[in-house]
């Protein structure tokens, strides 16, 4: 059918005036969601406090962090390096201090599923894919708009869909693994799908919780370079335990000790600032 027979009908013609209208509401929408980081920052903390029963788990925690980076966070067990995550995603709510998403969105103010539409995915230690499900399925459900297993199942991927899918698949290094059940990956590969299912998501910021724990050297080295290649194009918190990773990711590291920030820096920096020694030492 040419065009010009398209446009000559009326009924066409409608269909498209509200897709259009739609589709510059979707814009608006995103625009209006998306973190101002016309200062070059997208996370800002300042005097965080968390008190439980009276222990502060976070006490005066301030950091910025900035658009695009890869930040790695560590600190000694108990730091409150997950207490501030959870802070961030709106699972916690601090006592004092204030938390911004880019310039304007006040994240004290909003809900953790309101947190999560933002832009802001969260991997939580332990990976949660669905195992009976193949991997590329994983992905399709995580880019789902509407959580129903069957209906995205049974639904056929779009085109664009598939593309996702594909690139995501490439990114996380799990393409010869597409139609595997996920239940069959190793325990690495499950934690690269799960980082691709955040990505399906197209979050602006992923906050990753000790991403090497239990993983091989191979596989803590393969999920450094998985990280790396994704900042740029997302800003990335990523909390560790083991410092041969976080060396091997070599960024701006922060080092939190009892709720605060001890020392920030570069990793060489870091690891050779006395007081960042004896904590570590002290464990
Ligand atoms: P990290 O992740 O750096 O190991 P956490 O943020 O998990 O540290 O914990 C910081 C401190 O706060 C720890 O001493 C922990 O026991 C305490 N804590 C964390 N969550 C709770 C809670 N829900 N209730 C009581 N204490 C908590
Ligand atoms: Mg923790």
């Amino acid at each position: 059918m040419h065009n010009e027979e398209l446009g000559s009908d009326p009924d066409f013609r409608r269909q498209s005036a509200a897709e259009e209208a739609l589709v510059a509401e979707a814009f608006a929408a995103a625009e209006s969601s998306a973190p101002d980081v016309s200062q070059g920052w997208i996370l800002y903390l300042d005097g965080i406090t968390v008190s439980f029963d009276g222990f502060k788990a976070l006490d005066g925690l301030s950091l910025y962090v900035d658009d695009g980076e890869l930040r790695c966070i560590i600190g000694p067990n108990g730091a409150g390096k997950t207490t501030m995550m959870d802070v961030i995603t709106g699972k916690t709510r601090p006592d004092a201090g204030v938390a911004y998403f880019g310039r304007r969105i006040d994240l004290l103010k909003l809900s953790e599923p309101e947190i999560a539409r933002l832009g802001i995915g969260r991997k939580f230690q332990k990976p949660t894919v669905f195992g009976e499900h193949t991997v590329a399925e994983n992905l399709e459900l995580a880019g789902a708009p509407h959580k129903d297993v069957w209906r995205t199942l049974f639904a056929r991927a779009s085109a664009e869909e598939r593309d996702r899918i594909d690139e995501t698949l490439r990114i996380i290094g799990l393409s010869a693994h597409a139609h595997r059940p996920a239940g069959t990956l190793s325990h690495g590969q499950k934690q690269w799908l799960e980082i691709g299912m955040l990505l399906m998501q197209r979050p602006r910021l992923l906050l990753i919780d000790e991403p090497a724990a239990g993983m091989t050297r191979q596989e803590a080295e393969a999920t450094a370079e998985l990280l790396t290649s994704l900042a740029g194009r997302h800003s990335i918190v990523v909390v560790e335990h083991d410092m041969e990773f976080v060396r091997s990711i070599a960024r701006k590291v922060t080092v939190l000790h009892e709720g605060r920030v001890l020392a920030e820096g570069r990793m060489e920096d870091v690891q050779n600032d006395p007081r960042v020694v004896e904590v570590y030492l002290g464990e």
